[in-house]
């Protein structure tokens, strides 16, 4: 069964957990919202910055090219492609753009003519059709990403080299390497902290054309919404989970230069990780906290259930003694209630007990009191002398009278003997027509002189119902320590019919 303490323990425990844990998901949710949000506006920013530092170096690196044609064309048309000063001019365009790892020269057939830095030693060969199909008209282009002739992935911007007339005589091609770039490669790697944030870059077709993992450049992401989005020119930011699964924070940002896109990003749970190691640090500075709420519950439910748990407990005792601190006010309630009940309970019994041992025609003390009071009595050894008589012909009062005449005889005769009786013993009426006295610690010749005075006081008295006087027949006997009760009644019972068969009214004593 559960007790009333359990019940208001786990009432209080429940609601304390329960306000702990509504409290800290809430905050948690606030704050992981707040740092989501955060996070991908920082990312949205950064990307934006990025592009934007990308298309001035873009733009920077575009207009050196659209430059060095018209430097270049002059010394394709004089068919002089390998000469030294070429090799020059080339350099010092490579140099001055601060962008490209290479600067080279194609014919029309898209063989090297001339490349800078020469080391590269490409000259004389073919870069393949595959470029130069992709060159439209007279304007840069963006290449790539492409696998360059180092093995490395680079892009590249083309310019057609056009003569005065108009002629396509090649054009210069500038690559970049964005790993090894100066300029980009700090821009773009500078996000890579320990947590896990990155950047990279994708071209219009889907190509990774910077990550921050070099085997992944070239590679075509197609199911990722962020690509999806900042390659349609959008710019914004997003969470999504990445090609491997992991869910991030993106920004990102269109580079409308080259049809690039940035994004940066950061992985979610490295974003929430310090609200969880936040979340944590409270609840572990709550604990000391707890611990004296739970030990103020625990007293609490201890007084709150005392006073309840000691009715309880009085209820089945019926203890009028209990000392029950009822300090509070339904316990005062049920302790006065309960109070008066085991009250009127124990009235009850007690008066139960009482009718028990009483007759109830005359009110005196019945056979079940009078075995009670002798067995005490003999218990105590207390010697007591017993006086029995029984009423002569009362057969015949009741037939001449009628039985309820008889019972008012009865009561008459009890007022009479009770006045000669007084404190001295106890009158039972053992039943019927037939008395008993008892008289605790009164001698034989005491018990014969007040059975006498019985007697004579009956036979003397007019009963005014039946207007005239009864008799009664008397046997008197006592008892000693040796004797049982049944001796001592049987003895008086003899010495009274002695006193019916010797001629009635009249006493008979029998003694040990
Ligand atoms: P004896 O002198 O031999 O005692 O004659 P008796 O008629 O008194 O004795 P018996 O035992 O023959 O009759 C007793 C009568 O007492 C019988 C019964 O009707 C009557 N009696 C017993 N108890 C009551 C009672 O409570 N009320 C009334 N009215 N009569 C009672
Ligand atoms: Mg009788
Ligand atoms: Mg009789």
């Amino acid at each position: 069964m559960l007790s009333l303490r359990f019940l208001i323990v786990s009432l209080c425990l429940s609601g304390v957990l329960f306000t702990i844990w509504n409290g800290s998901y809430s905050t948690y949710q606030v704050q992981k919202n707040l740092l989501i949000d955060a996070s991908l506006e920082a990312n949205r920013v950064y990307a934006k910055k990025l592009a934007h530092m990308t298309e001035i170096f873009l733009e920077n690196a575009k207009s050196q090219l659209i430059i060095s044609a018209d430097i270049i064309a002059p010394f394709i048309e004089s068919n002089e492609p390998d000469s030294t000063e070429l090799q020059r001019e080339l350099d010092q365009i490579r140099i001055m753009s601060q962008g490209f790892n290479s600067v080279s020269i194609l014919d029309k057939n898209g063989v090297v003519l001339s490349i800078s830095p020469k080391k590269i030693g490409l000259q004389g060969r073919r870069l393949g059709a595959p470029i130069l199909q992709q060159l439209e008209g007279n304007k840069v282009q963006f290449i790539g990403p492409i696998i360059g002739p180092t093995g490395t992935a680079l892009v590249a911007l083309s310019h057609p080299i056009l003569n005065k007339a108009g002629e396509h005589l090649g054009n210069v091609l500038g690559t970049i390497y964005l790993h090894e770039n100066r300029l980009l490669a700090r821009l773009l790697s500078e996000h890579s902290y320990m947590d896990g944030s990155y950047v990279y870059v994708v071209s219009p077709k889907k190509d990774l054309i910077y990550h921050p993992v070099a085997e992944r450049i070239g590679e075509k992401v197609t199911n990722n919404t962020v690509i999806n989005r900042v390659i349609e020119g959008e710019s914004g930011a997003l969470e999504v989970i990445n090609s491997k699964g992991v869910a991030m924070v993106s920004g990102y940002s269109y580079i409308k230069e080259a049809g690039w896109g940035v994004v940066a990003q950061s992985p979610r749970a490295s974003v929430l990780k310090e609200l969880d190691r936040q979340l944590w640090l409270v609840i572990k500075q709550a604990i000391p906290g707890q611990i004296v709420i739970l030990v103020l519950i625990l007293l609490l439910s201890y007084f709150i259930a005392q006073p309840l748990r000691q009715l309880a407990r009085s209820t089945t005792s019926r203890d009028r003694g209990i000392q029950i601190k009822a300090w509070f006010y339904e316990a005062y309630l049920l302790k006065k209630a309960v109070r008066q009940e085991i009250d009127f309970l124990n009235d009850k019994v007690s008066r139960f007990d009482e009718d028990r041992k009483k007759d109830a025609l005359t009110g005196l003390m019945n056979r079940r009191g009078m075995d009670e009071l002798v067995t005490g009595l003999i218990d105590q050894i207390t010697p007591f002398s017993v006086i029995f008589f029984d009423i002569d012909f009362f057969k015949k009062i009741n037939d001449a009278f009628g039985h309820g005449v008889g019972d008012e005889v009865l009561q008459a005769l009890t007022r009479i003997v009770e006045k000669q009786v007084k404190n001295e013993g106890v009158l039972i009426r053992s039943g019927g027509e037939e008395f008993i006295v008892i008289l605790p610690n009164k001698k034989p010749l005491f018990a014969m002189d007040l059975a006498e005075k019985i007697r004579m006081s009956v036979e003397q008295e007019v009963i005014p119902q039946i207007g005239n006087c009864i008799t009664i027949s008397v046997g008197v006997s006592n008892w000693e320590h040796t004797m049982t009760q049944s001796e001592v009644f049987q003895r008086a019972d003899l010495a009274m019919y002695e006193s019916k068969h010797s001629g009635r009214n009249r006493v008979t004593g029998r003694f040990h």
